[in-house]
């Protein structure tokens, strides 16, 4: 199954406008990252029955990712909510 994720294809095609040394370390190194995503570059994990069998590859964990980026400020919204909730609290009583 193919996905339609266009930053990777972007970042692909372009690779030679952003993958030297005028481009800051991190970022090239965020951008392969995302490049590497849900590939086998990064492994997996096996899933097996008896009868079956599912290999999930492995996600990158950068926030340039579109998928793992929203993602992770999901549960940065949700700690921070969490937080603010507290305060609010030891302020009302
Ligand atoms: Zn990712």
């Amino acid at each position: 199954m193919q996905r339609n994720e266009p930053l990777k294809e972007i970042l692909a095609s372009n690779r030679a406008l952003w993958d030297h040394g005028g481009i800051r370390s991190s970022a090239r190194a965020n951008f392969n990252k995302v490049l590497m995503c849900r590939t086998d570059a990064l492994g997996a994990e096996v899933y097996a029955s008896s009868t079956e069998q599912k290999i999930v590859p492995h996600t990158c964990k950068s926030r340039a990712c579109p998928s793992c980026g929203y993602r992770a400020t999901r549960l940065w919204q949700r700690q921070m909510w969490r937080h603010c909730r507290m305060c609010r609290s030891q302020e009302w009583s």
